[in-house]
């Protein structure tokens, strides 16, 4: 989606035209926002994906530990 150019600030202070609403620093690369909002937004939804990866690694952990660590030790 193009937006209106807008100059938006990095934290490392280098300040550039963006006209999507996430561009990359060419500095440090880091990802900055055409809306200060949408950073939020991107890290949330970014912790929400990780919450995911952990319940699912602790799902199959879980299902590890009792299909086939707990019959070998019982054995
Ligand atoms: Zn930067």
């Amino acid at each position: 989606m193009i937006l209106t150019p807008k100059t938006v600030t990095c934290r490392c202070g280098h300040s550039f035209t963006a006209e999507r609403d996430r561009s990359w620093c060419e500095k440090c690369c880091e990802a900055v926002y055409y809306n200060e909002k949408d950073k939020n937004r991107h890290r949330y939804n970014s912790m929400y994906v990780v919450g995911v990866i952990l319940a699912v690694i602790t799902f199959l952990t879980y299902v590890f530990m009792e299909l086939i660590a707990v019959p070998l030790l019982s054995a």
